[in-house]
């Protein structure tokens, strides 16, 4: 579905449910991850963009407390007061919602002057690795803002996303999805830089475009080998803030010269572990070089060393994923190609001429089912505008 359609079928539906026209609507878009993996709570640097598939929230305000929260493609309600807002065991879908409302009036909704109607409908394929929960934690907090008359700037509304996300929906999630869902500009890649928490976007022309390549990996053990690579990055840092001659207090402090000349004292899985968001994050700095140049092959040898690097060094990869890099590879249309989010299974990330996306996706799709015995869900998607309200 598209986005106009997805509007158009949510304000219906709204209405059918309510009896009224929503005072607001707001929309926010999924995420995807270009470049720089495993580097946000290694305080480095990723790219990232909005993609055009979104979530739209409606919402009108209640006459006393109550608040009922439809999600419109299950056409299911949840019905609390602004005194009731707690976590939610059953539909938690309605967690994303509920959360972000609890802490944009910081853990005490009960203050609000009045309660809400709400319904949100969207198009990104839930738990793709599109940050379908990002988006309607976004979408939610513009519309609550507006229908409120709250300001709050761009990275407040991300901080209070992902606190909804911890508290509410039990996920430990970095920033990246929120912020990119809320600094994406048509055409452009978000910078971010997870120091400082600032974002900034950078063109990347027209005349190129992503490929998501879903893989239907399931790996066993992904929790413990995501809180291993964790641990070892953190040992890593300790280790160099020892034996380096300045400030280290994370992985970002090191450089690839200094891996390289101090890597002895560490084990050797350690040692490797490191390697990785230390390499992404020089080849983010060095790709917002490229970029800026108009240089897309060159962008995208640092996707490919980038899944190199997932691999041999971070093994976060796996033989599903290896064979739609290696397949893209093979394809000149096809500029990089990575692994994108946590890893283990997952999507992968392709930089495409979008005038030969049927080719590059029918070669993908064969390659992988010749591998895997099935087929790989891909979808074509263009850096796109970030959150913003669309009506009232
Ligand atoms: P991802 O963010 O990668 O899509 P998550 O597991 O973090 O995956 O979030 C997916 C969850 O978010 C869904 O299971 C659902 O609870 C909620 N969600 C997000 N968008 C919608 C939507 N449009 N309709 C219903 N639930 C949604
Ligand atoms: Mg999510």
């Amino acid at each position: 579905m598209q986005n106009q359609e997805v509007y158009d079928e949510l304000v219906s539906k709204f209405e059918k449910m309510y009896g009224e026209k929503p005072q607001v609507v707001a929309y926010a878009p999924g995420r995807i991850e270009v470049l720089g993996n495993h580097t946000d709570y290694n305080e480095g640097y990723v790219f990232s963009a909005a993609i055009d598939k979104g979530t739209f929230f409606a919402v009108s305000p209640a006459a006393d407390g109550t608040c009922e929260l439809t999600a419109g493609d299950f056409m299911e309600t949840a019905k609390f007061t602004t005194s009731t807002v707690a976590p939610a065991k059953e539909m938690t879908w309605q967690n994303y919602v509920t959360g972000t409302f609890n802490w944009l009036f910081d853990g005490n909704p009960a203050s609000a002057k009045h309660g809400w109607k709400g319904m949100f409908l969207g198009n990104i394929p839930l738990g793709a690795g599109l940050s379908s929960s990002a988006a309607l934690e976004m979408c939610t907090a513009l519309a609550l803002c507006r229908l409120y008359g709250i300001e709050k700037d761009k990275t407040a509304l991300a901080k209070i996303g992902q606190k909804a996300e911890h508290t509410f929906a039990g996920c430990p999630c970095g920033l990246l999805d929120q912020a990119s869902s809320m600094y994406g500009r048509e055409g452009a890649l978000v910078k971010s830089d997870f120091r400082t928490n600032s974002f900034e976007t950078v063109s990347m022309g027209d005349g190129v475009a992503f490929m998501m390549v879903k893989s239907n990996a399931k790996h066993a053990l992904v929790d413990g080998a995501y809180a291993s690579r964790r641990q070892a990055c953190e040992d890593a840092a300790k280790y160099f803030a020892g034996v380096l001659r300045k400030k280290v207090t994370h992985l970002r402090d090191v450089t690839m010269a200094e891996w390289v000349l101090y890597r002895g004292g560490l084990s050797e899985t350690t040692a490797k572990r490191a390697a990785h968001p230390i390499g992404e994050d020089e080849r983010v700095l060095q790709g917002a070089v490229l970029l800026e140049k108009g240089d897309l092959n060159g962008f995208g040898a640092l996707m490919y060393d980038s899944h190199e690097s997932s691999r041999n060094w971070f093994e976060n990869s796996c033989e599903e994923l290896d064979t739609i890099v290696d397949a893209a590879k093979a394809i000149p249309e096809v500029y990089g190609a990575r692994l994108s989010g946590g890893g283990f299974g997952g999507s992968c990330c392709l930089l495409v001429d979008p005038s030969a996306a049927a080719k590059i996706s029918a070669q993908i799709a064969k390659e992988y089912k010749a591998k895997h015995g099935d087929e790989p869900q891909i979808s074509l998607i263009k850096p796109s505008e970030g959150a913003h309200i669309v009506a009232g």
